[in-house]
């Protein structure tokens, strides 16, 4: 089994720009993997020479369902499968009351959490980072995962935890 990055955050974050950019080559998706479920989206991403699976949670959400449900759904997904989870938050709208919730039960997770603050393109990165400080999940990795920003880094990050 391929180390997998489970893709967190509440809907419209960017989670699946992220993944489609991290999966753009032609075979990058996973189709069928043994041991993965498939009502979510899987995709092959290297990290150095290193392969791994990296799965966007996203399509788990049922819209009428509330914040704390689509929380524990994706946290749920993270804890089975996750060996690190990306836990994205939206820079240009800050700190959501839905952010806190998610962060409180992946704080719980006895796993290596990132957390990612994307959208970064075209503000100021280091003012819309300060906010999220208070999730207590450690410094936040900049990105734009719709402009490629950051993303480097935030792959070497990983590279190191696992
Ligand atoms: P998801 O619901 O978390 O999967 O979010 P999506 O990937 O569908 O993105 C939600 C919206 O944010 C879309 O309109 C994206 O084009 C936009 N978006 C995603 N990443 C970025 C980014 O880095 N910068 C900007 N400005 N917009 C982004
Ligand atoms: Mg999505």
């Amino acid at each position: 089994m391929l180390p997998v990055i489970a893709l967190v955050g509440r809907p419209n974050v960017g989670k699946s720009t992220l993944f489609n950019y991290l999966t753009r080559s032609r075979d990058a998706l996973v189709a069928d993997f043994s041991g993965l479920t498939r009502d979510r989206q899987y995709g092959r991403v290297k990290l150095g020479d290193r392969p791994c699976l990296v799965v966007d949670t996203g399509g788990i959400a049922d819209d009428a369902e509330g914040i704390e449900s689509f929380a524990r759904k994706q946290v749920q997904v993270a804890l089975e499968e996750a060996d690190v989870v990306f836990f994205m938050v939206d820079a240009r709208e800050g700190l959501s009351v839905s952010d806190k919730v998610i962060a409180d039960t992946l704080r719980k997770l006895q796993k290596p959490v990132i957390l990612v603050t994307n959208k970064v393109d075209g503000i100021d990165a280091n003012m819309a980072a300060s906010d999220f400080y208070s999730l207590a999940l450690g410094e936040p990795v900049q990105i734009s995962a719709s402009h490629g920003r950051g993303i480097p880094e935030l792959l070497e990050k990983v590279d190191q935890l696992l």
